[in-house]
């Protein structure tokens, strides 16, 4: 995974940072491109996996669209280089200055979230004597099979539009003259492993495109959102999802008509494995039933173990020859309990001084990193930089 030339590189460079493979990147990329844009369908990049700029310039270059959550994405994206034309705005709590900044560059579509939405999106297209495109965000009620925290399209969720409120929303319609509806968009979830959520996501979507048409209207995008998962065990055997096996289920079980256009939104599966956060270990001590190797790394610059559990490969990458494996608690530095990020795991033993990667951590892991505890601003590299 690191050469030689980056693993000597990184003994310079103060800890904690993340690093990122642009070679990895790119391959990704070009696998999406191959499997999926090729069959003719856009795929938007969810910017609040990691919305740093060389990131997204990999991603403008490979021809993607993007997909935002907030005002301040849209900006970003627009400042890196995407088309507007090419911009979706998803979010279950659009302000109005945000809804604003969407109609004034004149993106690609709202994805609406709410009733009230609509109306707020009306009344400030109205004002801009505009008219708003959007797509309904409507809640499938499919289990997406992952962490409660990352699950988003079932029927409690506050994401999304229930069914029961569609006949509201119909009759609504012909009074919103500054709303075009051009879509119908769902997202039910993060880190799906299985293929069988999204085949279900499929057979609803088909049911819902129907219930459209036979209303009368003609929707020419319908947009199955992101969640792809990523193998956080194996990132070196796995180091590119299988996107193959991906669009292939949505080619296999969407019905799509003649006039319509299929759009994703994937942003773990395509950034995930391209970054790394390497750290030092600080510190190590025996306690009484467990070894602990404390990390100049914390939640604070990774959340995932402390905010879903998550479980993060972690690999040695400097000298350690001639040592036996031992197990640990790897924590960071945070006064938390809760930062912790591996348990009783199985590693060469660990001395001060260690360079350690934390892998699988390009999505989700620099855009959450915060200053608690005033934590010193970290460092970025990217494998073009250092070889
Ligand atoms: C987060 C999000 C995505 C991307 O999800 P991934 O699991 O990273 O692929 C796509 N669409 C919406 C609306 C989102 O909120």
């Amino acid at each position: 995974m690191f050469s030689n030339y980056q693993l000597d590189s990184f003994k310079d460079r103060t800890t904690p940072f993340y690093f990122y493979d642009l070679n990895l990147f790119r391959k990704t990329l070009d696998q999406i491109n191959e499997h999926g844009v090729s069959k003719g369908y856009h795929v938007h990049y969810a910017l609040k996996a990691n919305s740093h700029p060389r990131i997204l310039n990999e991603v403008i270059k490979a021809g993607l669209s993007a997909d935002c959550v907030s005002g301040g994405e849209v900006e970003r994206a627009i400042e890196c280089g995407f088309s507007p034309s090419k911009i979706a705005f998803a979010g279950v709590g659009k302000r109005d200055i945000e809804i604003e900044i969407g109609l004034e560059n004149n993106i690609l579509c709202f994805n609406v979230e709410s009733v009230q939405e609509l109306e707020v999106i009306n009344e400030l297209a109205s004002k801009n004597n505009q008219i708003a495109k959007v797509a309904l965000r409507i809640n499938p009620n499919v289990d997406a099979n992952t962490h409660k925290y990352i699950t988003t399209g079932l029927k409690e969720n506050k994401f999304g539009i229930n069914e029961k409120d569609l006949p509201d929303i119909f009759e609504l319609f012909p009074s919103l003259k500054h709303i075009e509806l051009i879509g119908i968009h769902f997202h039910i979830g993060s880190q799906i492993e299985e293929l069988e959520p999204f085949k279900k996501l499929c057979l609803r979507a088909n049911e819902l495109n129907e219930v459209f048409e036979n209303k009368g209207y003609k929707l020419t995008i319908i947009n199955v959102g992101g969640g792809f998962g990523i193998n956080y065990s194996s990132p070196d055997s796995s180091g590119i999802p299988d996107f193959k096996k991906f669009f292939e289920t949505f080619e296999k079980h969407l019905t799509l008509k003649s006039h319509q256009q299929l759009h994703f939104e994937l942003g773990r599966s395509v950034v995930g494995q391209s970054g790394s956060l390497i750290t030092r270990v600080l510190y190590t001590k025996t306690g009484i039933e467990k070894n602990f190797a404390i990390i100049d790394a914390g939640m604070t610059e990774l959340i995932r173990p402390a905010l879903y559990q998550a479980k993060h490969e972690i690999q040695i990458i400097s000298d350690q020859s001639g040592r036996t494996n031992k197990q640990y608690d790897i924590v960071g530095p945070i006064c938390e309990s809760s930062d912790v990020f591996r348990t009783d795991y199985e590693i060469p033993e660990l001395k001060r001084g260690d360079i350690l990667a934390i892998r699988s951590c390009g999505a989700y892991g620099e855009v959450m990193k915060s200053r608690y505890n005033l934590r010193h601003e970290i460092g970025t590299a990217f494998s073009d930089e250092i070889g």
